[in-house]
């Protein structure tokens, strides 16, 4: 492992994992959730505010990064850390996923791809070598290889040749990355849904060596039930030694569900995504705080939250700002989002280090199901 990078394992309960990540810039507690600063912000937060909601690190996106304001820039600006003003681990993404799902016309070699900027149609060129380029430039703590992805359903031979080649690149990924004390490289296992791939996957990569792995490919439209089918194995097939990450995850069931199976990081854009939409995840499932059952409504969106959104302001004000368009309502509703996305993983690293993951699990389905609270009579109803 990378000097100056580390991972250590304090308790397993079942599959479920709790440790800590040490990197120079700090350490992660895993099983770690990782907001997204998509493009050098989380977006409606400052850092210090991304902070106290418990998140010991962020995910950059090195395609939104290289368009805009650029890597050079920001390495001529003394690094993303300090650009963003967060001095806490960044993990950045390798450009690859982002290339597929945003860009126009791609053109895929087994060099890289070419593709034409989303912001003004400019050509660009990433290739392993590049990404690798970029992600120094920003100065990322955890660096992801540079791979490719189908998005799903795919047929078998496309997934196939798509995973081989992303190996391919993984090595040249891992010969251009070289050694980086303090800063570690992360390789992707991919396949799709086929276990054979997934398995020829996480060989050739561990062969290769990494300080980490990721299980890449999944959701993008598989669906929940054919990502637990995968993480029923997939995590086994890396060495129990390294942090496993799961990329793009999800919703809290999704979360929960990938941790009880032997995963310790997931980044998502939607608890801030869905901050600036209305949304509040809660220990009782969804609220759309844009529902006009909320206008009368004095309590908090969660009595038990400690967040700023929780402590301060009623459902009727959030429903207030959310339905008048203001600023406020994404920053409220994020910040509560994140800090609920906290909870869980604080409450999961507890329970696993306790031996009492399942009694946890059971606890957070059952509010779940109870749903959200009943809404108050309308006033002059009675
Ligand atoms: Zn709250």
């Amino acid at each position: 492992m990378a000097t100056g990078f580390s991972f250590t394992l304090h308790a397993t309960d079942g599959r479920a994992r709790t440790g800590v990540i040490a990197t120079p810039r700090g350490e992660i507690r895993t099983p770690a959730f990782m907001p997204v600063g998509t493009a050098g912000t989380v977006k409606a937060m400052l850092p210090e505010s991304v902070r106290a909601t418990g998140a010991d690190i962020l995910l950059g996106n090195t395609y939104h990064l290289m368009l805009r304001p650029g890597a050079e820039r920001v390495a001529r600006l003394g690094g993303l850390h300090r650009f963003m003003n967060w001095e806490r681990p960044i993990l950045t993404d390798s450009g690859g996923f982002q290339v597929m799902s945003l860009s126009g016309l791609r053109k895929l070699t087994e060099e890289g791809v070419t593709f034409s900027s989303h912001i003004d149609g400019s050509k660009h060129h990433l290739t392993p070598e590049r990404s690798m380029e970029i992600q120094k430039l920003l100065g990322s703590d955890i660096v992801m290889a540079f791979d490719e992805c189908p998005a799903l359903p795919a047929a078998d031979e496309a997934v196939a040749a798509s995973m081989r080649l992303s190996m391919r690149w993984a090595r040249r990924s891992r010969e251009s990355f070289g050694d980086r004390p303090g800063h570690a490289l992360f390789g992707i296992v991919q396949g799709g849904v086929s276990r054979d791939l997934r398995e020829e996957s996480a060989a050739a990569l561990t062969a290769i060596g990494f300080d980490g792995y990721a299980v890449g490919g999944l959701a993008v439209g598989e669906g929940q039930a054919a990502m637990f089918g995968v993480l029923d194995y997939a995590p086994d097939l890396l060495p129990e030694d390294r942090p496993r990450y799961l990329m793009g995850v999800g919703k809290p069931d999704d979360i929960v569900g990938a941790v009880k199976r032997g995963i310790d990081m997931m980044d998502c854009v939607l608890p801030s995504r869905s901050g600036r939409t209305g949304q509040a995840w809660t220990r009782r499932g969804q609220v759309n705080l844009r529902n006009a059952r909320h206008a009368d409504d004095p309590r908090p969106l969660d009595e038990e939250c400690q967040c700023p959104a929780c402590r301060g302001y009623s459902r009727a004000y959030l429903h207030h700002v959310v339905r008048a368009g203001e600023m406020i309502a994404g920053m409220l509703l994020t910040w509560h989002n994140l800090h609920y996305f906290q909870e869980i993983m604080a409450g999961m690293r507890e329970a696993i280090a306790a031996g009492q993951f399942e009694d946890w699990e059971r606890g957070f389905h059952v509010l779940r199901a109870e749903g959200d609270i009943e809404p108050l009579g309308r006033p002059g109803a009675a």
